[in-house]
């Protein structure tokens, strides 16, 4: 089923459903690894679980004569697997993240023909960060340089319309496809209106729906929502909700995420003395800013799990 069917289900039924995001393990690790993690979180039945993806990475490695050999490696593969895994053992819509960045458009288009083929309908179309030893993010010579571009291909597929022009007759996909919008404002964006726009490009050329970066103040969801309801977007905006889970994240995250944290939120993060204290904070203020949005009649809230399911259960045994 289509994420915005279940979307459209949740809205009817004035249900908020539950959905989380899951990494891709790191290269080495089994199947197991990533079951461990959906297991637990399975009772509050969720319609679809996000599949993160993860692009190549530089590193260095020193050789025997002291010379540096740049090795390109991909530390998290397996997004399209896990989907497919998911698919057959929960029966429950995985929905992979593709990315412009590290793909030509004949690459996007082999990996759509795949996750056709494996049955999959649902995809996240990003841009993607730069490669990580890069300042800057810099599009493949033959890909998608925005996730606007991304979603136009994938529509282009949806129609039967392929890369090869010459291709007749051929399959259309059917390939529902969200994007990723920003309450406090995409890090690079020269101004939130410019965000804005971008967004409402991705949505006007197909988009179907929107999943939040995550943010800590509701007070910025709900802003960004009036603003995009003004802007003419009218589907569906997810919120992303990560719960906080140790005291490095409260620096980490704004820097990387630039997204602000509450001064009360932080306040209790340092009051805390171990990890655990911290994990329960940021616990408790998920499951704060969920019941306010739950209230707020959002239909789907979706948390990004980072790998461990362990504080996302504790909030979902509470909210849902
Ligand atoms: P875009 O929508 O292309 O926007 C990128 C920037 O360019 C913005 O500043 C925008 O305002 C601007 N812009 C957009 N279109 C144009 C245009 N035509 N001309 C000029 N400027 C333009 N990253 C991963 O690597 N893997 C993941 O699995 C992943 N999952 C994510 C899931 C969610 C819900 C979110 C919120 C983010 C995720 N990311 C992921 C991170 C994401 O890839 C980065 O935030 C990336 O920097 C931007 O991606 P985007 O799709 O929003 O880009």
């Amino acid at each position: 089923m289509k994420v915005k069917d279940h979307i459209a289900n949740a809205i009817k039924t004035k249900k908020t459903e539950f959905s989380f995001e899951i990494l891709p393990p790191l290269k080495g690790q089994n199947i197991e690894t990533i079951f461990s993690h959906i297991d637990p979180l399975m009772e509050f039945n969720p319609p679809f679980i996000d599949v993160t993806y993860h692009r190549e990475e530089y590193i260095y490695k020193e050789r025997p004569d002291g010379l540096l050999e740049k090795k390109i490696v991909r530390k998290r593969p397996g997004t399209v697997g896990i989907c497919t895994a998911i698919q057959n053992k929960y029966q429950v819509d995985a929905v992979p993240h593709v990315l412009c960045g590290g793909f030509t458009k004949e690459d996007t288009e082999n990996f759509l023909i795949d996750m056709d083929f494996l049955g999959i309908e649902n995809v996240m179309a990003l841009r993607g960060d730069a490669v990580k030893s890069e300042t800057y993010f810099k599009p493949n010579k033959d890909g998608n340089a925005y996730a606007q571009d991304l979603v136009e291909q994938i529509m282009d597929l949806n129609q039967g319309k392929y890369l090869d022009e010459d291709l007749l007759n051929s399959a259309k996909t059917s390939f529902c496809v969200g994007v990723a919008g920003y309450p406090e404002k995409h890090l690079e964006a020269p101004s939130i209106e410019s965000d804005l726009h971008f967004l409402k490009k991705k949505l006007d050329a197909g988009a179907e729906y929107v999943v939040t970066q995550m943010f800590f103040d509701n007070q910025k969801y709900f802003d960004f929502v009036a603003r995009c309801r003004k802007a003419g977007i009218t589907k569906p905006i997810i919120p992303g909700l990560k719960p906080l889970a140790t005291k490095k994240q409260l620096n980490l995250i704004p820097q990387r995420f630039s997204v602000d944290m509450p001064d009360t939120l932080v306040k209790e993060v340092i009051k805390c003395k171990t990890t655990e204290a911290i994990r329960q904070v940021g616990i408790e203020w998920s499951i704060a800013q969920s019941k306010e949005l739950i209230k707020a009649g959002v239909p789907v809230l979706h948390y990004y799990s980072m790998g461990k399911s362990d504080n996302i259960k504790k909030i979902a045994a509470t909210v849902f």
